[in-house]
């Protein structure tokens, strides 16, 4: 039997992380993890404990007594589905803040090793190639130009306006910039031109190559 595989894709919000591990999962037959919605999941849960965002030991206890779990589709924490939750601007407005802190980094990034065990697996997140999984077979970072990667959150997420999305975006890649660097062996994809067939397609090409070597 083949060794497992572990694929990982990081890169910024919109730059086509979470379609494009989606639907390599699904050409691949591989698992499918999204680290993002556990940081999301972690602040959903922050908020509904009305806990200081900004109070790192706090966060870190919330995150290792609370299990975040993944069933098919949907995101469970603390017991309820937060699924589409996670999703709205008052995550988006504060999770960075939440994912900063290094001792609830270190409570994420053991979890999410756990989950990557099972092998042949894509995950995306932002230092998955540089800290979770650094021994990962492949290593992709995802880029667009911004004004590419506000266009395709805002065909997400039309109900939050343009202006309040590229000010999320503008903050987060701030806050995020510590987490997001391209691992030294990563491949990077500009995205922005191309078809998320033509991205599967040359990421495929790269699981192959290593397949064989
Ligand atoms: O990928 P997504 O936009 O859902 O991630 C939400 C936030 O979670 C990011 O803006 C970042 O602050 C944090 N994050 C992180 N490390 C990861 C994944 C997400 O810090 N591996």
């Amino acid at each position: 039997m083949a060794a497992p595989v572990i694929v990982a894709i990081d890169g910024p919000a919109g730059s086509g992380k979470s379609t494009v591990a989606r639907g390599l999962a699904a050409r691949l037959g591989f698992g499918y993890l999204d680290t993002g919605a556990m940081y999301r999941a972690l602040t959903w849960l922050a908020l509904e404990a009305g806990a200081d965002l900004e109070d790192e030991d706090t966060l870190a206890v919330l995150a290792r007594e609370h299990a975040i779990r993944f069933e098919g589709d949907r995101v469970l924490a603390g017991g309820a589905d937060v699924t589409d939750e996670i999703r709205s601007p008052r995550i988006d407005r504060v999770v960075s803040t939440v994912a900063r802190h290094p001792a609830v980094r270190e409570v994420m990034r053991d979890r999410q090793r756990e989950l990557a065990d099972v092998g042949d697996v894509v995950i995306e997140g932002r230092d998955i190639g540089t800290v979770v999984c650094p021994e990962a077979e492949v290593k992709v970072y995802l880029v667009a130009d911004p004004a590419e990667r506000a266009r395709r959150r805002l065909a997400e997420r039309p109900e939050i306006g343009p202006e309040a999305l590229a000010t999320d975006l503008r903050l987060r890649d701030q806050r995020d910039a510590v987490q997001m660097q391209p691992a030294p062996d990563a491949e990077t994809v500009d995205t922005t031109e191309l078809s998320v067939d033509d991205v599967l397609d040359r990421i495929e090409r790269l699981v192959e190559a290593r397949a064989r070597a």
